[in-house]
């Protein structure tokens, strides 16, 4: 049996970006149950930061983190929210919570937004309203990843792929932590199993906190008339409707912002969820998608508020929730990381957290209970 300091559940980003903070104060293995990193939500996400979100938390977390989301894992590129017809105060809502982080966000009209994504209807039953922020980024899934696991490894911590966690005891306080291969006895163990966290709390006794994974679907195609479509902002609606994103030239990457409620797997799309990304595309722009390039889903994993959890369970001594990052996990991870830091090791809060506002107790999951 091996004895680590810090044993992480789960190498999405959220455990394999605190495992690399954590490895500056104690030994850290990761155990990954797929035989790489990044299979699940990490690696299925569109990628892309903006503060079009509804929670004030989150929007906070996003500003704290777009400092160290840089090149390689992030670019600026703008990004441009739509209002169809009816959706016009959802567009000032965003503008609102938009202003505080970004306050170079400004109104444009639907022509403006039309030059901008030149395939756009306005009008009826178009866009009517638009904000664009110049300033949002483009994130790199994989290099963020990389990024962490450099980190990690760099600082002496460990990743053991192909490694499922399928017993967790807690005996004479520390954990003891079996995979098929290998079992640890750690000080802490941190569960960032994404979709799966609740499912690890069970197996170690522990209370769940009642996570919520929703499948999200995303499709891909190309664009016809060799039309170059790279410069595009990242456009959503600000209610229900979709989003595109360029993916290189010629092709865009579509999804109906589904959430469709889901036991923890390996998610794959619904037919009528590609259906809707196609048709609600079509709808709002002058596109026809005859055929598709690729589809997948994957899933969004929410506590009971929708808010992000990272801190020790209240009645579970060394076990750390590191969990709830729904649909923001990758542009929150650097506070995130940085918040489970200090919680889990008990350092200074960090300066970066302070500065926007969140405190420790916002992240705990006591509240939860
Ligand atoms: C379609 C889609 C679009 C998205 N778009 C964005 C976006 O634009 N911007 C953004 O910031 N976020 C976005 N997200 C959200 C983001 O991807 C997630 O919030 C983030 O990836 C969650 O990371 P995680 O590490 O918690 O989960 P995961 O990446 O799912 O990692 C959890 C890991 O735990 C492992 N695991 C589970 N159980 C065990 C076990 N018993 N033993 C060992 N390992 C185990 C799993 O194999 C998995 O690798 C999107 C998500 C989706 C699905």
């Amino acid at each position: 049996m091996r004895k680590v300091d810090y044993l992480i559940v789960g190498a999405g980003i959220a455990g394999l970006s605190a495992a690399a903070r954590l490895a500056r104060h104690g030994s850290v293995v990761v155990c990954e149950g797929e035989d790489a990193p990044g299979v699940h939500a990490s690696g299925r996400s569109a990628a892309f930061a903006h503060f079009d979100m509804d929670a004030a938390l989150v929007r906070a977390l996003t500003a704290a983190s777009l400092p160290f989301l840089e090149q390689p894992a992030a670019k600026v590129h703008p990004a441009l929210f739509i209002a169809l017809e009816g959706q016009e105060a959802a567009l000032e809502r965003v503008l609102a919570g938009y202003r505080e982080w970004s306050p170079s966000v400004e109104h444009i009209s639907a022509g403006d937004a039309r030059a901008l994504v030149p395939v756009l209807r306005t009008g009826d039953s178009g866009v009517v309203a638009a904000l664009l922020d110049r300033n949002g980024r483009r994130l790199d899934a994989h290099a963020l990843l990389e990024l962490s696991r450099r980190e990690l490894v760099g600082a002496g911590g460990e990743i053991a792929v192909k490694a499922p966690v399928t017993a967790v005891r807690h005996d004479a306080g520390r954990w003891i932590v079996d995979t098929p291969g290998e079992s640890f006895s750690a000080r802490t163990i941190v569960n960032a199993a994404g979709a799966w966290v609740d499912a690890v709390a069970r197996m170690a006794g522990v209370a769940p906190i009642g996570i919520r994974p929703l499948r999200r679907t995303v499709i891909t195609f190309d664009v016809p008339g060799g039309m170059d479509v790279s410069r595009w902002p990242f456009t959503k609606t600000v209610g229900p409707g979709f989003y595109i994103e360029p993916e290189g030239r010629g092709r865009l990457l579509a999804c109906p912002m589904d959430e469709g409620p889901s036991p923890p797997c390996d998610a794959q799309p619904e037919d009528e969820d590609v259906a809707l990304a196609a048709w609600r595309v079509e709808q709002a722009t002058t596109l026809a998608i005859p055929r598709l390039a690729s589809k997948w889903a994957g899933l969004r994993s929410f506590t009971p508020d929708r808010l992000p959890v990272a801190g020790y369970d209240r009645n579970a001594p060394g076990f750390f929730w590191l969990a709830g990052q729904g649909g923001f996990g990758l542009q929150t991870s650097p506070a995130m990381a940085r918040a489970a830091e200090s919680a889990a090791a008990g350092t200074p809060w960090p300066d970066a957290l302070r500065a926007v506002g969140v405190t420790a107790d916002d992240l705990s999951p006591a509240r939860l209970a």
